[in-house]
């Protein structure tokens, strides 16, 4: 989609640090990280966020599966990471791109914030 930055950044239009890439998803550091681990795994398709996946579709499974993958590269599944998905603006969701946080090396409090 025309001036979405994520789609640039799928279509290298603009730079990332890329850490995974196949024909469904990619994923790339975070550019202002909120922990040791921050990585975005977005569908290389563009969709507005989590409300706008069609039914069936199984992107959502696949992105989870590459999270528990990079989870375990980069060395945070024992310690315990999140996955979380913004949607709409009062969840605090800024790019509307469909993206997953992979977040770990740190303890998180609960409730977020
Ligand atoms: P959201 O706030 O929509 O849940 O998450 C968007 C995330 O994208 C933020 O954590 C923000 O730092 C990240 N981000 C925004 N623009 C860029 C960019 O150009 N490159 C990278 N690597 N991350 C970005
Ligand atoms: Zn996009």
């Amino acid at each position: 989609m025309e001036d979405c930055i994520f789609c640039k950044i799928c279509g290298k239009e603009i730079p990332a640090e890329i850490v995974h890439e196949d024909e469904k998803a990619i994923a790339f550091k975070d550019i202002d990280p909120q922990a040791p681990v921050h990585l975005l795994i977005i569908p290389t398709k563009h969709y507005d966020g989590i409300m706008n996946v069609p039914a069936g579709n199984d992107i959502v499974a696949h992105i989870h599966t590459l999270a528990i993958k990079l989870a375990l590269r980069f060395g945070i599944a024992d310690t315990g990471f999140r996955i979380v998905t913004n949607c709409g603006s009062q969840a605090g969701q800024s790019v509307n791109h469909l993206h997953f946080h992979l977040l770990g090396g740190r303890s998180f409090k609960w409730p977020p914030g």
